[in-house]
């Protein structure tokens, strides 16, 4: 019998353990700065009804068209796999009453995979990972330009270089229609020209043309009208100070009037950061208001201001200073020699666990020094602390640095002092382990 070996899903791939290594420095610096700013966690479920999607993201989108994960269940209810996460966030706002549980302005994050069914293509998967936060609750800029300071202090800490700051407004319910109307106009006179899919869009969202990737339509789409010469007073207003609030913090920012987004429920300020580093696809982070949204989900009227970021592609434009500290294994690699030093090593390897002190070692009694050595090389480990029988008897042990071969000999408690003391480490309490 001969089986077929298995593999990931297309479109699908494993975060090996050195890759997850760099996830996990993204995700604890987004949870160390979103906490500065006073963001709370939440966690809402890999799917939803499917209506959720439609209603917020819009019927119209690539997104709800064609891209997305949507099944019945055995009860016949139309579920999709979340293909972002605000309309799941703005849900559960709504439902658990979050404005009474956390304050008149909710500012939530969230981290976890999303699901969209695109083309795999280089750096693109259908099961793809975003952290993402959300304020609900305000309408003032000056909270945007928060959040985007909170943006660039975490690209700061990761020592993301050459990120730019592009910004838009999309207007409101008072001007974009008008807006909306010059673009059908503008496009419709020159329908022909377009692809396919912008002929489309420009009778069922406009705005979506604006977002088109197809190289033929670029000239064309950078002669359409600018949104930022249609916008109402109010409108006007809210971008200017806006603006005034990046300039105040010192954040530098470019106008990037055909920055639409994906999504329909975005109205005025939006934005993305982009990085070089990353060639065409180069958007980092996008974001913007959606003060309409929670209507649409049959809410309260609440406003809301959000980004998401990437994490595959996130992890691309970390500098090699972030991540080759990454590569590191254990503090200490155990190398007994002999039986009894063996289980020796046991007891010890408990004690500077409990310590909090990382170690590793050989769980096959009797290796020589040398097989040791090399297990050790492999598991990346700092040092080395080499237990033969006469290091036994005196108690003084070989402790051997692996980048240098620097050694010294080294007592027990010595070793403690070395690595230790951890913060957060405590004396043995639930049990006694033996020696
Ligand atoms: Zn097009
Ligand atoms: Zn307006």
């Amino acid at each position: 019998m001969h089986f077929n070996m298995i593999k990931a899903i297309r479109g699908t791939r494993d975060i090996l353990p050195l890759e997850v290594r760099e996830w996990q420095q993204v995700e604890d610096a987004a949870r160390e700065i979103f906490e500065l700013y006073a963001y709370q966690e939440i966690r809402t479920p890999l799917f939803e009804e499917t209506e959720l999607f439609a209603r917020s993201i819009g019927q119209e989108t690539d997104i709800v068209a064609k891209e997305m994960y949507s099944f019945r269940d055995r009860g016949d209810v139309s579920l999709s796999l979340r293909p972002e996460g605000t309309a799941s966030v703005v849900r559960a706002y709504i439902e658990h009453h979050l404005d009474r549980q956390v304050g008149p302005v909710a500012k939530l994050y969230y981290m976890g995979p999303m699901f969209r069914y695109e083309r795999p293509q280089k750096g693109r998967y259908r099961q793809f990972h975003q952290i993402g936060a959300e304020v609900l609750g305000s309408e003032q800029p000056t909270v945007e330009a928060e959040v985007i300071e909170m943006l660039f202090l975490l690209l700061d800490r990761l020592k993301v270089p050459s990120a730019q700051l592009l910004i838009n407004s999309l207007g409101d319910a008072v001007c974009r229609p008008g807006y909306l109307a010059s673009l059908k106009e503008s496009v419709g006179g020159q329908l022909d020209k377009f692809c396919p899919d912008c002929q489309r869009r420009a009778q069922t969202n406009p705005l979506r043309v604006l977002d088109c990737k197809n190289e033929s339509c670029q000239p064309l789409i950078a002669r359409l009208p600018s949104v930022l010469d249609a916008l109402c007073s109010p409108c006007r207003d809210h971008f200017d100070r806006f603006r005034a609030s990046l300039e105040d913090r010192g954040l530098p920012y470019a106008l990037q009037p055909r920055l639409v987004r994906g999504l329909d429920y975005y109205v005025r300020t939006t934005f993305e950061i982009v990085s070089g580093e990353l060639g065409a696809q180069n958007a980092l982070v996008g974001g913007g208001r959606y003060d309409g949204l929670s209507e649409l989900l049959g809410g309260p009227p609440v406003q809301g201001f959000g980004f998401a970021l990437g994490l595959e592609r996130f992890v691309l434009v970390l500098p090699e200073s972030v991540t080759e500290s990454l590569k590191e294994g254990p503090d200490v690699f155990l190398a007994p020699l002999g039986d009894e030093a063996h289980r020796y090593c046991t007891g010890l390897a408990t004690r500077l666990r409990r310590r909090g002190i990382a170690c590793d070692l050989d769980y096959e009694p009797g290796r020589t020094l040398r097989s040791q050595m090399k297990h050790a090389d492999r598991v990346r480990a700092r040092y080395v602390l080499i237990i033969g029988e006469r290091e036994l008897g005196s108690g003084q042990f070989t402790l051997r640095r692996m980048s240098d071969g620097w050694q010294e000999p080294i007592s027990e408690e010595g070793l403690f002092a070395h690595f230790g003391p951890v913060a957060g480490a405590t004396a043995p309490t639930n049990f006694s382990p033996t020696a």
